[in-house]
């Protein structure tokens, strides 16, 4: 079925918000070289299945590393190519679109000049899924957030999507209340996988 049959009656598409770290690749805190990143086993595949149902699918991610002076913008754009080389080698899968918030407030940690302020883009602001949603006519209340912070559940409640916590990177620590704070997410999904097969379903 291809993105344009799957278009409801107002003529919106539903599209899937997909957080990077912890969902699609290994939780592995800042990643400093490109070889930090690597696949959560089995989410390539669960990305293709996404892409053959023809759901318009969209990465959603903080990446505060420029404006913490990490790294420049550049990295973040190199990670994000061999993203999609290793879902394009492992399963033939693809992101529609590649959407991240490089910004931080100062108050927050922000210090590099032209990325430290406050953003409506940033996480669990809905910045990158309104953005979205005007550019690619999608139905935020028949579209899905998948993440493993408690933030990506916040970010669907406050965008309307429904919101899926991962259990794979900080989801186990955020379901028992050991990191950020508990949630209640419309799913848990033990990994990617299993989260694309409860969106399917619908
Ligand atoms: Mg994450």
């Amino acid at each position: 079925m291809s993105a344009v049959e799957s278009q409801g009656s107002n003529g919106l598409q539903p599209a899937v918000f997909l957080d990077r770290d912890g969902v699609l690749n290994q939780e592995r805190g800042y990643l400093h070289t490109l070889e930090d990143l690597e696949l959560i086993s089995g989410a390539a595949e669960a990305v293709r299945r996404l892409n053959e149902r023809g759901l318009f699918t969209v990465l959603v991610s903080n990446q505060s590393g420029p404006a913490r002076g990490y790294y420049p913008l550049e990295h973040v754009e190199a990670l994000h190519r061999r993203l999609a080389m290793l879902l394009k080698t492992e399963a033939d899968a693809w992101l529609d679109r590649v959407l991240f918030a490089p910004t931080l407030g100062p108050d927050e940690g922000g210090t590099q000049a032209g990325y430290s302020y406050w953003s409506a883009w940033r996480k669990p602001n809905t910045g990158m899924l309104v953005a979205a949603a005007w550019r690619f006519d999608i139905d935020l209340r028949q579209s899905f957030m998948v993440g493993d912070k408690a933030t990506d559940v916040d970010l669907a409640r406050n965008a309307g999507c429904r919101g899926i916590l991962v259990e794979t990177g900080f989801g186990t620590q955020v379901r028992t209340g050991q990191y950020q704070y508990r949630v209640e997410p419309d799913y848990l999904a033990s990994d990617l996988s299993k989260a694309v097969d409860w969106i399917l379903g619908h």
